[in-house]
């Protein structure tokens, strides 16, 4: 047998349960053992009857004193009862629905764990559908697997204990060399996945999955500078100081720069001259002045006579830049031009007429159209706004395209330095970690649904102060109407005290050339409301905008709500945001603190981390990293410092990883199981 082995060849495994495992992935022995628990349940943590809370898990030690025979309660519905008393005489009832095996595996006289979540009332009380265990039985820690309707735990167990049995040295064939195993303190491959299944104890667990996690982030690590290495082809675009003089853009700004910002232009245009394209990413808050660090990019490549593509994710934003460009850049002979999917035929190849003359320099549009419509002469560097929606793969292709110019993108997510080294480990980063001089902090207050009348009140107030406010409307219920939510809010709002202004809405179901006409006239300020869905997150600039309501502010990760509130504080006005929570738990009223208290992006940033984990965190698949399966990029901070470590000293020995072509294979898998490169490139 080897890895390789389908799992119809396992007893008990036929084709219906063959498909089931199918079902989540699971196709060979290989995949079976690399199927790790979720977490355990310790049977010894044992709890008497009187203790155990209702609607909590319990594990509870008791005899079986009596079974119920099998009771219809209707159709396709059958109850199996039974009871069992602890020691100190209190009675619970174990409740099985359609499942006669589980209660005839009981015995009248015998003890059992039971392991469930409690409910009924004070005086009787329940355990639902428990997984058991006598109290014989030696081993208490039992896992539990990620399932599928069908498979149970014990299933999984039964098989992956066979192919523990019959795994020969071949199977457990250790990828990682002894050196390094030994330098960071790790098990073997063999005791890992022997242990991870059936531990000895809880530190047995642990230190199973934590060489399993060390694995699996080393190969991200890995994958990461291998990609990085990869795009280290010679620059076709190498450019000089001589031929830019950055200080007639910069005394053509309305404003003085940042040092951060100056430091991280310092950085892009060293890049720039160096013979390797660059790779880098502008990592700034909300506000920090990205666009600028980008049009002084794009200044030093037109100097250089070099043509630049600035990608933005959505229309409006594409818009936004292309007037903020063309205002820093046309006076001093760069000009500037916009590609968008609104514009007819006639004006794009217009556009891109103008694009081939010798007087424009920039391409500003949006992703799709200026890769794949557009043929630009003399590209020289391509700059991806709001980078966190592409993935890594996608990087990567785009590196691969034309005379592979200098690429630099921009995010506006914050995210903790150590985590921004893993998820952009391909990149080089600046980070923008200022913001403007005279900027005042956005006020910000968490109330209750209660205090939602005075809230708008205090909106009305600014709007007669000739300023313009933002309602992000309520979250929208699974299987609800986006459109019919935004639209009820937006009547809803009439009859309030806000009933005479002028109000638009903004919600993802409008086409781009609706959402732009809204935005435009709420620029134009012939709007002095817009009422919007979350689709006004990204990016959107109004400086005359200074109130923001955000409903249901309970249910936004903070992160999230960090990046609406940057849509006020945009200007010189004092700005306001005002987070409605629906019902305040002692939770999300310690979460919403957080955001009264800071408007420091990476700091929220890092308490969301750590209050959600990072899969919540980043919402599926936002960061485009591979899947991991038993690492936590959030909490193995420690590993991943180690495995940074570690990648590094394999790659100066292997830098093609073919000195240990098992690493290799296995880094190559990990990056293509999910490669989505081609979704929107
Ligand atoms: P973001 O980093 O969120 O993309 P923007 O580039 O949109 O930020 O800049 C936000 C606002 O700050 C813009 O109105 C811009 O003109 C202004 N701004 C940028 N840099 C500075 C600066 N150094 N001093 C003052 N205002 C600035
Ligand atoms: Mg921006």
């Amino acid at each position: 047998m080897t890895r390789n082995t389908p799992i119809r060849e396992l007893k008990g495994v036929g084709e219906k349960r063959a498909g089931l495992y199918n079902k989540i992935g699971i196709n060979t022995f290989g995949d079976l053992v690399f199927h790790f628990p979720r977490r355990y349940i310790d049977y010894s943590e044992t709890v008497p009857v009187s203790a155990a809370q209702i609607g909590e898990h319990a594990v509870i030690k008791a005899m079986v004193i009596k079974k119920n025979g099998a009771a219809r309660i209707r159709q396709g519905l059958v109850l199996y009862k039974v009871f069992a008393e602890d020691e100190n005489g209190d009675r619970i009832s174990i409740v099985f629905y359609n499942n006669r095996f589980a209660s005839e595996a009981l015995s009248v006289g015998e003890e059992y764990f039971f392991s469930g979540k409690i409910s009924g009332n004070l005086t009787r009380k329940e355990i639902n559908s428990p997984t058991f265990l006598k109290t014989s039985e030696k081993n208490l820690l039992r896992p539990v697997y990620p399932l599928t309707e069908g498979l149970t735990s014990a299933m999984v167990t039964t098989n992956i204990s066979e192919i523990l049995d019959r795994a020969d040295d071949g199977f457990f064939a250790d990828p990682l060399p002894d050196g390094i195993r030994l330098e960071y303190s790790l098990s073997t491959l063999e005791y890992a996945l022997r242990s991870i299944h059936f531990p000895n104890d809880s530190y047995s667990a642990e230190t199973a999955r934590k060489r399993l996690a060390f694995d699996e982030l080393l190969k991200l690590q890995l994958g990461m500078m291998m990609i990085k290495n990869r795009t280290r082809s010679a620059s076709s675009c190498v450019m000089t100081e001589e031929k830019a003089d950055m200080n007639s853009f910069f005394s053509a700004l309305p404003f003085e720069l940042t040092g951060a910002q100056k430091r991280a232009i310092e950085e892009i245009k060293k890049d720039m001259c160096g013979s390797f394209p660059m790779n880098r990413l502008i990592q700034g808050d909300v506000g920090s002045g990205k666009t600028a660090v980008a049009a002084a990019a794009a200044y030093f490549a037109a100097k250089n006579g070099f043509r630049t593509a600035l990608m933005a994710p959505t229309e409006i934003l594409a818009v936004q830049h292309y007037e903020t460009l063309s205002g820093m850049l046309e006076s001093l002979g760069v000009g500037v031009c916009l590609i968008t999917g609104s514009m007819t035929k006639k004006q794009r190849a217009a556009a891109a007429e103008r694009l081939c003359s010798s007087d424009c320099f920039v391409a500003v549009g949006t992703h799709a159209l200026i890769s794949e419509t557009t043929e630009i002469h003399d590209l020289g560097l391509v700059i991806t706004d709001e980078q966190h929606r592409f993935g890594v793969n996608q990087r990567a292709a785009l590196a691969g395209k034309g005379n592979d110019p200098h690429k630099l993108v921009m995010s506006a997510t914050p995210i903790p330095r150590t985590l921004a080294l893993i998820i952009y480990g391909d990149l080089d980063i600046s980070v923008l970690n200022e913001l403007p001089k005279g900027r005042r902090k956005t006020e910000t207050f968490a109330v209750t649904a209660k205090l939602r009348e005075r809230a708008l009140g205090f909106v009305k107030k600014l709007l007669d102060e000739g300023r313009q406010g933002y309602i992000i409307c309520p979250m929208i219920e699974e299987g609800g109407s986006e459109l019919a939510a935004a639209k009820g809010y937006a009547e809803g709002l009439k009859k309030t005290i806000l009933a005479g202004y002028r109000t638009g809405l903004l919600h993802g179901k409008m086409s781009a050339a609706e959402k732009d006409r809204v935005m435009e006239q709420f620029k134009e300020h012939e709007l002095d409301l817009l009422v919007a869905t979350t689709v006004v997150e990204v990016g959107v600039d109004v400086p005359n905008a200074a109130v923001i309501v955000i409903e249901n502010a309970d249910r936004f990760g903070l992160s999230q709500l960090h990046q609406l509130r940057g849509r006020v504080g945009r200007g010189q006005h004092q700005s306001y945001c005002i987070l409605i929570a629906g019902s305040l738990t002692e939770e999300s009223r310690q979460r919403l603190e957080v955001m009264t208290k800071t408007s420091d992006g990476f700091e929220i940033s890092e308490y969301d981390l750590k209050m959600r984990g990072a899969g919540d965190f980043f919402g599926s698949r936002q960061h485009g990293l591979p899947d991991l399966k038993i690492a936590d990029i959030a909490a193995d901070r420690e590993l991943l410092a180690n495995c940074q470590r570690a990648a590094r000293e394999l790659l100066k020995k292997s830098p093609d990883l073919s000195e240990y072509p098992e690493l290799r294979k296995e880094t190559e898998e990990l990056f293509t199981q999910n490669d989505n490169a081609a979704e929107s490139l």
